[in-house]
């Protein structure tokens, strides 16, 4: 679907470097940068540094670095010693998805309620 930085991507500009964000965790293929409005005390989020739209088409496309996003957001999860935690992709506009580079949402540090809102 895609794969190469996109010139309109609020994210690809982060891990190109070209916005500024508060990076917790790097490698390879990853980048996790805490929330620029945090919806809870942790709110972490682990993007890949190739561009695509969601994560289901991620993980089509490149399952290895879907798998690097999973294990990446437990790694964030330790660090921040979140014993519970929360880890969300929001997928398409009508569940509140803004920005269409994947990612994951790493959330905690506060009770939550399920199902969701
Ligand atoms: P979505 O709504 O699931 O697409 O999540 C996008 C997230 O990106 C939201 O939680 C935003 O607060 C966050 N966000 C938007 N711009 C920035 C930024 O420049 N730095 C860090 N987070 C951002």
């Amino acid at each position: 679907m895609s794969g190469e930085p996109q010139n309109d991507c609020l994210f690809c500009k982060i891990v190109e470097g070209h916005i500024p964000a508060t990076i917790v965790r790097e490698t390879d293929t990853t980048v996790a940068f805490r929330d620029i409005n945090p919806q809870a005390p942790t709110h972490v989020l682990v993007i890949p540094r190739v561009h695509y739209p969601d994560a289901a088409s991620l993980a089509a496309a490149e399952p290895t670095i879907a798998a690097d996003i999973l294990r990446e957001a437990g790694e964030v999860a330790a660090e921040e010693k979140l014993e519970s935690y929360r880890v969300v992709f929001n997928t398409g506009t009508g569940v509140g998805q803004t920005v269409f580079h994947a990612h994951a949402h790493v959330m905690g540090g506060r009770g939550m309620h399920w199902p969701p809102g």
